[in-house]
């Protein structure tokens, strides 16, 4: 499989600002890392309400998005057979599906699929920024009305953040925003993230000074990459984010110790040579 060109998304650069030595460790020594329960339903619950998509508009109903969602589950686990050690034993498995089946169920008390003809789902998007970053990512859903409009739709298996939270998905959206904008030639005139653990909403309007400000810091931080992939010198940042990461025994802020930095590697992932190799 040819080798995509080194990129940032939104995920990516979220790994950078939490931890450098994270994001190394992900993305430059791409350490396998165990599949989490809460991951794994979202990434289950995104599967079921883009394929609902693929239904005539009367048979999107509850009903038949929760009778999608097992057979979904068992195609990821032929797919992936990691995944089927996710749960202790069947009764945490169905304790789990269960979860999924609410987050639907909140789904369609948010918005009515039998309305909707989404332009894109899961629709890829690459935009390579003049003198900085190549910029990818998937949007979980594009709609355009009838007169032209855009609006960006992205669920969320977790709860609303609190308004004083937040920052990574309104970063997340901008990013999204900025690229339509540059490919399809028109801004979005909506952005919104639906939380389907608790059935809040966030409604964004891109203004010219967002897109702006979200492009300003895309370059800052692939210059901030960059320069860590120069130096080799991916800091270790502690938080309280520590809690929910699975390389401590690789990292030096828990007496870890994380593999020799391959200088090729490090190429591969990102386009530059540490100065030393
Ligand atoms: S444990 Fe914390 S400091 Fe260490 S790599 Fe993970 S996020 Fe970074």
């Amino acid at each position: 499989m040819a080798r995509r060109s080194p990129a940032l998304s939104p995920s990516r650069a979220g790994d950078f600002r939490q931890c450098p030595h994270l994001y190394r460790l992900r993305v430059v020594d791409k350490i396998p890392e165990p599949p989490s329960a809460a991951a794994t339903l979202g990434t289950l619950v995104h599967a079921v309400l883009e394929h609902l998509y693929d239904k005539p508009a009367v048979e999107r109903t509850e009903a038949t998005a929760s009778a999608m969602l097992e057979p979904q589950w068992r195609a990821m686990v032929e797919r992936d057979p990691a995944l089927g050690a996710l749960h202790e034993d069947s009764h945490a498995e169905a304790t789990w599906l269960a979860e999924g089946r609410g987050r639907l169920a909140t789904y369609f008390t948010m918005e009515n699929p039998q309305r909707l003809e989404p332009d894109g789902r899961e629709e890829f998007v690459e935009l390579q920024l003049p003198d900085g970053p190549l910029l990818r990512g998937f949007i979980d859903r594009v709609d355009v009305a009838p007169d032209g409009s855009i609006r960006i739709i992205d669920y969320k298996t977790g709860k609303t953040p609190l308004p004083q939270y937040g920052h990574k998905e309104k970063f997340q959206m901008r990013f999204y925003a900025l690229l339509v904008e540059r490919l399809r030639g028109r801004r979005p005139a909506l952005l919104q993230l639906l939380f389907l653990k608790d059935g809040g909403t966030l409604v964004l309007r891109p203004s010219d000074d967002d897109l702006a400000q979200i492009e300003f810091e895309v370059r800052e931080l692939w210059d901030e990459i960059l320069g860590a992939a120069r130096t080799g010198a991916f800091r270790p940042k502690k938080s309280k984010l520590c809690g929910w990461c699975s390389f401590q025994s690789l990292c030096p802020e828990f007496g870890g110790e994380a593999p020799a930095l391959d200088p090729d590697a490090v190429e591969r992932a990102l386009g530059v040579r540490p100065v030393s190799a």
